[in-house]
């Protein structure tokens, strides 16, 4: 298989009563995913749309998403998925931007589309009770279009953590790249198997979560989707539906552990726990592995390289252990190299920027030439990921290249010194920014959510600090929080807590 075309077809033919999504006590099966597929792919383009043409989906996961996924792959059509957290101006941006003619639309989201400064585009298909009317309409027979390897079927907004969102689109291969490579090679790290029933944490708008249930898919498992995370709703959903494998954002897993009541006689089925989207401390790496009895394994990539392009295998799960800090290593047929401000590559162990080759790269930035141009240098992504290779070819990520603080001339990586304070028994999370300072440029600024029960004092903070790191990265204040906020597929909104200190200084306004 080569293409999400062939996907449901293949699976039709051989497992057609295997459920296929499992979405709040309803099943579809992987002959209803194909079968329903179809219908949509035939009324997309009776509805006048042709090759290439954007349809976008704003709504919460659900099994009508997977056959919409799969519907715009057999019409050839591009999905366009929507953030649904975002607001009218910010989901009018993706639908102009991304020129899309059609619009699944989940109801509860109607309004955000009636608020929106622009018109809706051409045609608007409700996900209500007349969806099935209107899929009812057209035949469930295979469509004629065939795709390649190359032909785009996903545009992905960015989070737009670093700028304003762009449209990251992917073509088919890079859905199926990664796993090929693993198979070929006989290391399989991951290892979908029939009869797992995965769980896709992320959410589906996200790179992170839809390659891991295209994945799930392309293997042929059962994969369980989540409207909307919660930590209790997961925690029963594993339990209760004997979930074997999960796909999950370290934050995610830092809710699951600290749920109350949960524990690990809920994450008896689970053999394998998958994690990446953003840096994992130490400490909560290890207290996943000694609460979850289940293999890990790590990914890190974007969503310009079609998610993962390194993985951080289980054997290398060691607590203590010299990779336990590292992202992982490239899969076989990516390579990565770090260069720096000029391009010259670095050798090992000196930090730079990260460079990614790999088979699963987006095509382009769509409309954005000269964005794509800066990204995608001959087959290269610039990740804009600050970080190292080793001797071994393992790579460490320290953070991203724009939110490294430069105090007196020193590059301090946030993520370096969470790590160390969440070490601190009296701390839950940490969260470092830059802020302005006179003498030195910067200044390092750290938020800190206590952990229950306890109030450690900025002096105890700082005393646990001393002896773990240099002078210029300690905080030279402590501030403390109740949560720290986070975008859905996890990420820290490290602006929201610098932008005060910056105002309307361009400095800090990535
Ligand atoms: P934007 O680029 O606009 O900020 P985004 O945050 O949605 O949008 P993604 O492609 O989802 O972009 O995120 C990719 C980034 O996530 C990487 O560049 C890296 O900083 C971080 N990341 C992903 N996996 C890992 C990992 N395993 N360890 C550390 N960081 C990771």
């Amino acid at each position: 298989m080569e293409t999400l075309v062939q996907t449901t077809r293949f699976h039709a033919d051989r497992r057609p009563d295997t459920p296929a999504v499992l979405c709040e006590g309803r099943s579809l099966s992987y002959g209803e995913l194909h079968r329903e597929s179809n219908r949509i792919a035939h009324a997309v383009r009776a509805a006048g749309l042709t090759e290439g043409d954007r349809v976008a989906y704003l709504g919460k996961e659900s099994e009508h998403y997977y056959e919409i996924l799969f519907g715009c792959a057999k019409s050839g059509t591009v999905l366009v998925p929507v953030n649904w957290r975002l607001t009218a101006p910010e989901v009018g941006h993706i639908l102009q931007d991304s020129g899309t003619r059609l619009l699944f639309l989940e109801p509860e989201f109607a309004p955000i589309v009636d608020r929106m400064p622009t018109a809706p585009p051409g045609t608007v298909v409700p996900l209500g009770p007349d969806f099935a009317g209107w899929k009812a309409g057209h035949p469930d027979s295979d469509t004629e279009f065939d795709a390649t390897a190359g032909t785009p079927v996903a545009q992905l907004y960015t989070s737009g953590t670093t700028g304003l969102p762009k449209g990251v689109v992917l073509a088919h291969r890079s859905f199926f790249a990664i796993r090929d490579a693993l198979t070929g090679e006989g290391l399989d790290w991951i290892d979908w198997r029939h009869g797992d029933i995965a769980l896709v944490g992320i959410p589906g708008f996200h790179i992170g979560g839809l390659w891991w249930a295209t994945q799930n898919l392309n293997a042929g498992t059962t994969i369980v989707a989540m409207r909307a995370f919660t930590a209790r709703r997961a925690v029963d959903l594993i339990r209760d539906l004997g979930i074997t494998t999960a796909c999950v954002v370290p934050a995610m897993l830092r809710m699951m552990l600290t749920e109350p009541g949960a524990g690990a006689q809920d994450f008896t089925t689970l053999r394998k726990a998958v994690y990446g989207g953003s840096p994992i401390s130490e400490s909560l790496l290890e207290e996943s592995l000694a609460v979850l009895d289940c293999e890990f394994a790590q990914i890190y990539g974007l969503t310009e390289t079609g998610n993962t392009a390194v993985c951080l295998p289980p054997a290398d799960h060691v607590p203590g252990g010299p990779r336990m800090q590292a992202a992982g290593r490239p899969y076989p047929g990516v390579r990565a190299k770090v260069i720096d401000g000029t391009g010259r590559e670095l050798p090992p162990g000196e930090i730079g920027e990260v460079c990614l080759h790999t088979p699963a790269r987006m095509v382009e930035y769509w409309g954005l030439p000269d964005r794509t141009a800066e990204t995608l240098v001959a087959g290269w992504i610039h990740t804009g990921d600050a970080g190292y290779v080793d001797e071994d070819g393992y790579v460490f990520i320290r953070d991203r290249i724009k939110d490294a603080i430069l105090v007196a001339g020193e590059n301090v990586y946030p993520a370096e010194i969470e790590n160390v304070l969440e070490h601190h028994p009296g701390v839950t999370e940490a969260v470092i920014v830059g802020a302005p300072d006179e003498r030195w440029g910067e200044r390092v600024h750290a938020y800190v959510v206590p952990a229950a029960g306890e109030q450690p004092s900025p002096r105890d903070l700082h005393t646990f600090l001393v002896p773990r790191l240099a002078a210029f990265k300690l905080p030279s204040a402590y501030e403390f929080i109740d949560h720290v906020p986070r975008n859905p597929s996890g990420k820290i909104l490290r602006r929201e807590l610098r932008d005060r200190f910056w105002g309307g200084s361009a400095r800090k306004v990535n």
